[in-house]
């Protein structure tokens, strides 16, 4: 009874009427002191409603068509990622970084014959992790770079890791062929050592010789991502709304925020409404982010976009959705940045009635 409870919180110091609101943590302490489990119900909202649909929706098998595949470039620092991604679309991004380092969230889609293939540069492993850490998995394929001069180095460890947490196949590019102290043998080893057998060792882990510079491999390691996407058959359903992830946003001061998104299922259009953490907005314009004047009508699966139109800068790894009504939308985001907001407060607070009390 109401009663109990109150007399329970007057013997912890607390006065509080019928009406008040009690946070978790005293529930819990009520709870304990009278020996009852408690079951937390969070509220239905319109969130659960909304987003659970989305992730719920299944695409039939004759809506599905095959995608490009997504390539994540993974390694110890210096090993040339970052080059390797520059020759592949013949930019050179490497001499325009702040001390060599890469600080953004690279993402293009690129041409291969008839096929294409979408690369993820990423500034280190930080952002891979916390990516899948928030079940936001951008990754089907993952590219371990492996400076064939250095060898197998801390941060590699590290890469072969993640990646086989992640459960995606993994594809060795032993880079710095054109270097004379290159030792190739070598590496092979301290791969096999660490559980990645070569193909021509009689493994299957695939391992392809590179040099960013002269560009030697460039060509077989596209092919060889090709045939690992041919293998792994990965599949969209283009004519659904669009889900995917934001992998990086900033406010920018002519346009607005930008953020670069990538398309998971679903076609991204110019005029969708998004949700995207506790962002939202209409997509106001798309560009290509290979080529930023190049504007885009519409973004199909796996495709890296730079997109206008959202209230605030969404963070990286947030899952974006498209929804029918901009209301809801709205509603969508302030529930959560109202959440995030009483996060920072102070520990998480549900709202626990007297009522729930006594309809034990
Ligand atoms: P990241 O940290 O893995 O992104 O590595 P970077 O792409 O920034 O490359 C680090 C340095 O190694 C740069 O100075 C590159 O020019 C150089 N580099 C990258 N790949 C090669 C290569 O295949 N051969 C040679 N000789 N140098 C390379
Ligand atoms: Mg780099």
């Amino acid at each position: 009874p109401a009663q109990v409870v109150q007399r329970t919180l007057m013997s912890f110091g607390q006065m509080v009427t019928i009406n008040a609101m009690l946070d978790t943590e005293t529930a819990e302490l009520i709870a304990a002191e009278h020996g009852v489990d408690l079951k937390i119900k969070e509220p239905e909202t319109i969130e659960d409603t909304l987003i659970s649909q989305i992730e719920d929706q299944i695409d039939e098998d004759s809506d599905l068509a095959e995608r490009p595949p997504v390539v994540t470039f993974l390694g110890h620092v210096d090993h040339g990622k970052t080059s390797l991604l520059d020759k592949i679309i013949g930019l050179d991004v490497v001499s325009g970084e702040a001390g060599g380092i890469t600080q953004h969230i690279r993402a293009y889609i690129v041409d291969k014959g008839e096929k294409k293939i979408s690369f993820v540069d990423t500034p280190g492993h930080e952002a891979f992790t916390e990516m899948r850490a928030r079940g936001a998995n951008v990754t089907d394929i993952a590219v371990l770079i492996v400076a064939a001069d250095d060898g197998v180095m801390p941060q590699t460890e590290e890469a072969i890791s993640h990646a086989k947490a992640a459960e995606v196949p993994i594809i060795v590019a032993l880079n710095k062929m054109d270097v004379p102290g290159a030792n190739p043998e070598k590496a092979l080893q301290q791969l096999s050592q660490h559980g990645l057998l070569p193909a021509e060792w009689g493994g299957d882990v695939e391992v392809v010789k590179t040099s960013a510079i002269t560009g030697e491999g460039i060509d077989t390691l596209l092919e060889t991502i090709l045939l690992t996407s041919e293998i792994h058959e990965y599949k969209a359903n283009p004519n659904r709304d669009a889900v995917g992830v934001c992998l990086e946003a900033e406010q920018e001061s002519d346009r607005g925020v930008l953020a670069k998104l990538i398309v998971k299922n679903g076609t991204l259009k110019v005029g969708d409404i998004v949700v995207c953490g506790s962002t939202y907005g209409r997509v106001k314009a798309m560009y290509d982010t290979l080529d930023s004047r190049k504007r885009l009508e519409e973004a199909p699966t796996s495709t890296p976009v730079n997109v206008t139109g959202f209230d605030e800068a969404p963070g990286a790894g947030e899952k974006f959705y498209v929804l029918n009504d901009i209301a809801d939308a709205r509603e969508i985001a302030e529930m959560r940045s109202d959440r995030t907001r009483a996060d920072k407060l102070g520990g998480h607070t549900v709202k626990v009635s007297f009522e729930d009390f006594q309809e034990r």
